[in-house]
């Protein structure tokens, strides 16, 4: 027995492309291994391998044709379980003691809110038990459990969120986000290849990132980091080298600090809705109703007492607003109900966007240089976000991207669109702790 220090525990989260193959699996279990010369405790989080969960959600929609609810999330957790177990089954095969925990065994407690369940506590005993036992706890991603002992899945990307609300439920002094990239970039590098690694931004960033499509971090990961203040390091499964840390005390973001993308949204309008007081609540009452998240709202000024309302949702959200649609038109409250798939999102996401004068005209600008057509804008503090066409979007993004941060391959240090140099960046207050675990230093380089 040793007894367990939160100073010596590091929480990792290693994600669905991490332990995509056996053999990707026999990697992480030696990467822990290393890591374990530095960290006294490990509680690691891991992802379905792969595609695991693509396809168990094709196999459910053969067999029903509106999966979803408690069998889905029956079925979606078994995923994880399958990951947790053969990586403590590689670890131990190396002579590690190690145990594989579901998230009804750890107690990661959530609503009854099946597939986007909300954690509402996670039970640290029997966590805290097998770390005092010497045993590297490997925690299946993206489940929980309800009080009535029903699986929960915390919704798509989920296994982000275990990890962070493990590492704030034991107060870790470090969350790594493991993944397939070398942590967060000025656009997706998948998509830009002159994309810049950002060695540090706020969690306001990253949340605001997150939620408008860099796919590399839950928003609700870095919400929970946010409100227990654990810093959170973004890094490569593949080697070791320092990655993103997103924590408290970044003085100042990047004016622009990233361009994200998001194909995965349906445009909808609404045609012909009745201009009367109350309307505009019944429609979105009955969306919140059938659970479609609503992002972007725009309404026209009415001509003849009739309004155009459009908006944006998740793509795999329609069917539930054509279910809408009849019952709308017989309460005739809207006339018709068009709905366009072929469309995508593109945004500027910083820190003081609508208080920097300039930097939406040079969004518009770059995407008008491509031929790209602006369907809808809308703009906050921290964003400004146009729908285009979708096959527009690769395009649109190296374009904007290519405004704000140039072309050459620089790490991204310096605020994109300022026309000052960023000021000096206060010491979070607990980065000496999170350095001293991960036994490495953050490198700043100059970008410009
Ligand atoms: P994991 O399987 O580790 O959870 P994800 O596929 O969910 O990984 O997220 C990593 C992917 O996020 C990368 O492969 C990359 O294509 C994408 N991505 C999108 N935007 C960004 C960004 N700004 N920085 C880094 N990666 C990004
Ligand atoms: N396996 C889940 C998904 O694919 C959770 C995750 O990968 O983080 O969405
Ligand atoms: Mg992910």
């Amino acid at each position: 027995m040793s007894r367990f220090e939160r100073s010596k525990l590091l929480v990792q989260k290693y994600g669905g492309s991490s332990v995509a193959t056996p053999e990707h699996i026999r990697k992480v279990a030696d990467r822990i291994i290393a890591c374990q010369a530095e960290a006294r405790h490990m509680v690691v989080a891991v992802s379905a391998m792969g595609k695991t969960t693509d396809q168990l959600i094709s196999m459910a929609s053969q067999v029903s044709s509106r999966p979803a609810g408690r069998e889905m999330d029956q079925l979606l957790a078994c995923g994880e379980t399958i990951a947790v177990s053969l990586l403590s089954l590689a670890l131990q095969d190396r002579g590690v003691p190690a145990v594989s925990l579901t998230a009804s065994q750890v107690g990661i407690r959530t609503d009854g809110s099946f597939n986007r369940a909300r954690i509402a506590k996670v039970d640290t005993g029997r966590l805290v038990h097998e770390l005092e036992s010497g045993r590297v706890v490997i925690v299946a991603g993206f489940q929980g459990v309800t009080s009535d002992h029903e699986i929960t899945t915390l919704g798509r990307g989920g296994g982000d969120i275990t990890g962070a609300a493990l590492a704030a439920a034991l107060q870790a002094p470090v969350c790594e986000i493991c993944t397939d990239v070398d942590g967060v970039y000025t656009a997706d590098p998948n998509v830009v290849d002159t994309a810049r690694l950002v060695p540090e931004m706020s969690y306001e960033a990253a949340i605001e990132l997150a939620a408008s499509g860099a796919k590399v971090l839950h928003p609700r990961a870095a919400e929970i980091c946010m409100q227990y203040d654990v810093p959170i390091h973004v890094r490569s499964t593949f080697h070791r080298r320092q990655g993103t840390w997103i924590r408290g005390g970044v003085m100042e973001d990047a004016a622009v600090v990233g361009i994200t993308s998001d194909k995965k949204i349906a445009k909808v309008t609404l045609l012909e809705v009745r201009d009367e007081p109350g309307l505009a609540a019944a429609i979105f009452r009955d969306l919140a109703r059938e659970d479609v998240n609503v992002r972007l709202i725009i309404q026209a000024a009415a001509t003849h007492d009739r309004n155009r309302i459009t908006f944006v949702t998740d793509n795999d959200q329609v069917d539930r607003i054509k279910e809408l649609e009849s019952t709308w038109r017989k309460r005739h409250i809207v006339g018709e109900v068009l709905v366009d798939l072929d469309v995508a999102k593109i945004a500027i996401v910083g820190s003081r966007i609508a208080s920097t004068p300039g930097l939406a005209a040079r969004m518009f600008t770059a995407l008008a240089k491509v031929g790209v057509n602006i369907d809808c804008i809308s703009t906050s503090e921290m964003k400004v976000s146009c729908v285009i066409g979708r096959t527009d979007l690769d395009s649109a993004v190296r374009a904007v991207h290519a405004e704000f941060f140039g072309t050459s391959r620089q790490t991204a240090t310096r605020a994109a669109g300022a026309t000052k140099r960023p000021a000096a960046r206060k010491a979070a207050p607990r980065k000496a702790a999170a350095q001293k675990t991960t036994g490495a230093t953050t490198r700043r380089r100059s970008a410009r």
